[in-house]
């Protein structure tokens, strides 16, 4: 079984997210839970949600991926870019509380200079202080390519920052393929970067996949993202993604620049490479 979506607008509501994502064939999506480059968020219509939870389970949609807007830098050597970070990384955690059983992936941050240590002992620091034991969501660090002091370029850098969080039992990992090629993985050698994520992490930590396609060859540290076939990575090592065995029922969403049409035509064209 074969779950795919894509990146959606949340400016009309959660109920339409999930109307949108049926009409385009898809059974999971994404969405920002706030301004991706802001930090309002705006009140939380129940009824809304409710109303999506009801589509959700009649139509046996995988768990949704909420993302955390991109300026969130937990590793800041800002102590206010900091304290915003937890607030919303906080507030968002306890919005998702409506949406219960559901994923929150976020970009763990940048270091801005002060090393890869020190930015991943304040990651470890701002999840520690938002994790709670009763949460019902799963909270997802995405594999990053590595442009500028991005923390999370490396399976090592998540695994040392998965080992110092506490209740490490509500954390996960999302992984981006554009990304990972960016940051210098193989897709070609897929079985071989599996590996090495499950030796590093541990493949059971491995909860979303990011479907995108890079507009740069491996190793690049670039992270810009391209139509499925249109890229350094190609549509035939995407099927392969869709189709390895290791990553039978995971989520897979594309955030490929793509209008409605556009993904609905991705997300058909991946279904028909999809091997039952
Ligand atoms: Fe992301
Ligand atoms: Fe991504
Ligand atoms: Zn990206």
């Amino acid at each position: 079984m074969l779950h795919i979506g894509c990146h959606l607008s949340a400016s009309k509501g959660f109920e339409a997210m999930g109307k949108t994502a049926l009409e385009i064939g898809a059974d999971t999506f994404q969405f920002f839970t706030r301004n991706p480059r802001g930090s309002q968020a705006k009140t939380l219509d129940l009824q809304d949600v409710q109303k999506l939870r009801t589509l959700l389970n009649k139509h046996h949609f995988a768990p949704l991926i909420a993302h955390a807007p991109y300026t969130l830098n937990p590793a800041s050597a800002d102590p206010h870019t900091r304290e915003f970070a937890r607030q919303t990384l906080a507030d968002d955690l306890a919005r998702m509380e409506h949406l219960p059983g559901n994923l929150y992936n976020f970009h763990p941050g940048s270091h801005v200079g002060q090393g890869t240590d020190e930015g991943i002992r304040l990651i470890i620091e701002a999840l520690n202080a938002v994790l709670t034991p009763g949460q019902h969501t799963t909270v997802l660090l995405e594999t990053m390519a590595g442009k500028g002091s991005e923390i999370g370029r490396s399976f090592e850098e998540l695994k040392q920052i998965l080992d110092g969080v506490k209740l490490n039992d509500k954390m996960g990992v999302c992984l981006d393929t554009c990304h990972i090629h960016d940051a210098g993985y193989s897709l070609a050698e897929l079985d071989d970067t599996l590996t090495a994520f499950d030796k590093q992490i541990g493949l059971a930590r491995l909860k979303a996949i990011h479907l995108n396609d890079s507009l740069n060859p491996q190793g690049a540290h670039k992270d810009r993202h391209a139509p499925i076939g249109q890229g350094h990575i190609g549509t035939e090592r995407l099927a392969q993604v869709i189709n390895h065995p290791a990553l039978q029922g995971l989520p897979f969403c594309l955030e490929t620049p793509n209008d409605l049409d556009g993904y609905a035509r991705e997300i058909a064209l991946l279904r028909s490479l999809y091997r039952e």
